[in-house]
């Protein structure tokens, strides 16, 4: 399984041999799938209590917002479904992109591996996407500066790239992998992207022993849907990452199977890979369990709980390898209820707490 390297001064909130993490549930389906993540939790003794922080949508001000931040802060680590922010006020920012901002969570890893029985357009498929996560087309920095005209600003800096460069090798050298692709469109975006492409390419000289080349996003994607098996890590600007990492997810069964990983040097958020709110499905006991689970268990991971995160891991490759149980998402019929049973008596089962 994917290493991610941890940033020194990491912080995580610890008790009598448990941690404390904040959990965040969202909207849409968070709430029932963050209820998935206590039931496995509970029922299979994993040592993490929850502090569950919710966000009102629809709130004009920001004090849920400021009080999850503070409770992360203490915890040091999150686990969050998707928040939706209805409040049409220009004071409110999208919620989760603040929560980035706030905790410096400068990389988003995902780590995309193809589970051999899901069905999909690819089959073994490994590939690691490390996304900026706090500045790019994101910065948020739009206004009309007259009538009909919009400005959106798009802000690279070399500080934030070379620091994710420099986490892309770390992680291809920690995990032996042999190629780190950057992903850019420096042929139109020549001082930006050009800016971006330019200390990955400064950084490559540190690491002799990874190869490293470099393609412009749109041939990325084509690239992707027909061969992804050429791609090793990957390393790109925000909203190229935000596409990419769909694309991917797509090309290995869709929104419910994938996690990913939010980190800074201080904090460390843990949700679905392909982030959706999966609000037409809510309540309906048919969201597919798997991309908060795997979120939980890079979390577990993270928190030094290799031997309970392996536990996870395995069962959740069991009941899609094995049993073949899968959810609406995956052309099965299995309720999410039935796929998280399953997976919690893998679980006992090797635990032999049956
Ligand atoms: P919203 O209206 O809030 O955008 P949505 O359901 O229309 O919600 P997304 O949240 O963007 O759309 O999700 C994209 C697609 O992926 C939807 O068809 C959604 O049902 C599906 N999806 C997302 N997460 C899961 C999941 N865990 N299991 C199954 N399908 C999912």
């Amino acid at each position: 399984e994917l290493q991610t390297p941890r940033p020194v001064g990491f912080s995580r909130s610890r008790y009598g041999g448990r941690n404390a993490v904040t959990m965040i549930p969202g909207a849409g389906i968070g709430p029932e799938l963050m209820g998935f993540v206590r039931k496995v939790f509970f029922e299979t003794g994993m040592p993490v209590d929850f502090e569950t922080v919710q966000i009102d949508s629809k709130s004009d001000n920001n004090d849920d917002l400021e009080y999850a931040i503070t409770s992360i802060r203490r915890n040091g680590v999150c686990i969050k479904g998707n928040i939706e922010t209805e409040s049409q006020s220009q004071a409110i920012i999208s919620r989760n992109v603040a929560i980035r901002n706030e905790l410096d969570l400068f990389v988003n890893a995902m780590h995309v591996q193809s589970y051999n029985k899901v069905p999909s357009r690819h089959k073994n498929v490994n590939v690691v996407v490390v996304r900026q996560n706090t500045e790019g087309e994101y910065a948020m920095l739009e206004h009309e500066s007259v009538n009909g005209v919009v400005e959106s600003l798009k802000v690279i800096t070399r500080d934030n790239s070379a620091r994710l460069a420099r986490y892309a090798f770390e992680l291809a050298k920690k995990n032996g992998r042999s190629k780190v692709t950057a992903i850019h469109k420096a042929n139109i975006m020549k001082l930006s992207d050009g800016l971006f492409l330019e200390t990955c390419i400064n950084m490559s000289k540190n690491y002799p022993d990874i190869a490293f080349d470099h393609m412009i996003i749109d041939n990325c994607c084509m690239q992707l849907v027909s061969n992804p098996h050429q791609f090793d890590v990957m390393v790109m600007p925000n909203l190229y990452g935000s596409i990419v990492s769909n694309v991917i997810c797509g090309l290995v069964g869709g929104a419910g199977i994938i996690s990913g990983k939010n980190y800074g040097d201080h904090y460390a958020v843990f949700e679905p890979g392909t982030r959706n709110t999966g609000s037409s499905i809510a309540g309906t006991n048919t969201a597919n369990p798997v991309a908060m689970l795997n979120a939980s268990a890079d979390m577990l991971e993270h928190l030094g709980h290799q031997e309970h995160c392996n536990n996870l891991r395995t069962a959740i490759s069991k009941t899609l390898d094995e049993d073949i149980l899968h959810t609406a998402d995956l052309n099965g019929t299995a309720k999410s209820s039935d796929v998280v049973q399953n997976i919690i008596k893998h679980i006992k089962t090797i635990t032999g707490n049956i």
